[in-house]
């Protein structure tokens, strides 16, 4: 046979998946990084927000390991404790941080400005919307309840618990496009504020925007982010949108609120035959 034929997707988008904090709540994503710093702390074993924030997205027990696994953090731990960090330590601190978590969590359950225009947005192009996070269902039962005050409530969230494995895993995705029942991964965006979040639209076959400033990557609510300096802003902005399009991220925009736009190239890309 000299020639073949591929099969290609040009129908409508159908579904958006949406991560939780640095995207659509919580700006600047501060709720786990501060008790991240206090569950080790407590061992003992002072660490920076900015190594809090390293793994930022992962299931929050493997976000705990993945900590005790940096060179520096390792480093301190064995000054403190004459050894390095064991997978009983990673469970203690796991064991310690589900219920600072949760005192937390609503003091940081606002909605990123924008979140309910870009929802209704979507909306009224008649996505599903779904949602992915690290955090557990305990967690994300008192979020969702949060956010439903709000006005906000996601078609279907899926926890890194309810899943075999959590990003950079697609699992959490895959388990959406059943909970939503669409598909193909063709028709679907991710949006994400975290590395591991881009990689797991990605490792699904989707679509994936990355959003630069409202998330992990600077690490600063509004009011921070206001205080900045133009050349300091641009500066961390320049280094997130590298940081999220060398991860493969299709789109990279400030926040939520740009998504829409976005949407509208992703779909002229689909009714071109073009695949993410
Ligand atoms: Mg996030």
């Amino acid at each position: 046979m000299e020639f073949s034929f591929q099969r290609s997707y040009r129908g409508p988008l159908k579904a958006i998946l949406l991560d939780w904090a640095g995207t659509t709540m919580d700006y600047g994503c501060y709720a786990p990084a501060v008790v991240f710093v206090q569950v080790y702390e407590r061992k003992g074993v002072p660490i920076s927000v900015e190594e809090a924030r390293v793994p930022m997205g992962a299931h929050k027990k493997v976000h705990i390991r993945k900590i005790s696994q940096l060179d520096s953090v390792r480093d301190r731990w064995f000054q403190a404790h004459g050894r390095v960090p064991e997978e009983q330590d990673v469970q203690a601190m796991f064991d310690d941080f589900v219920p600072l978590q949760m005192n937390v969590l609503a003091d940081y359950a606002d909605l990123i400005p924008g979140t309910l225009d870009a929802v209704a947005d979507f909306r009224a192009r008649g996505l599903k919307i779904g949602s992915t996070t690290g955090y557990t269902r305990e967690m994300m039962g008192l979020l969702q309840s949060e956010a439903a005050k709000r006005g906000y409530e996601p078609d279907s969230t899926v926890c890194a618990t309810d899943v075999p494995e959590g990003r950079p895993a697609p699992f959490m995705c895959l388990q959406n496009m059943i909970n939503l029942q669409v598909y193909p991964p063709e028709a679907i965006v991710k949006v994400d504020d975290t590395i591991p979040g881009i990689e797991e639209g990605l490792n699904a076959g989707m679509w994936t925007i990355g959003l630069a400033k409202t998330g992990n990557e600077i690490g600063l609510n509004a009011q921070e982010i206001a205080k900045l300096g133009p050349a300091e802003l641009k500066s961390k902005l320049e280094r997130a949108y590298n940081r999220m399009a060398q991860a493969g991220a299709h789109f990279v925009v400030d926040g939520i609120w740009d998504v829409p736009a976005v949407l509208d190239e992703i779909a002229a890309r689909v009714r071109r035959g073009e695949r993410p």
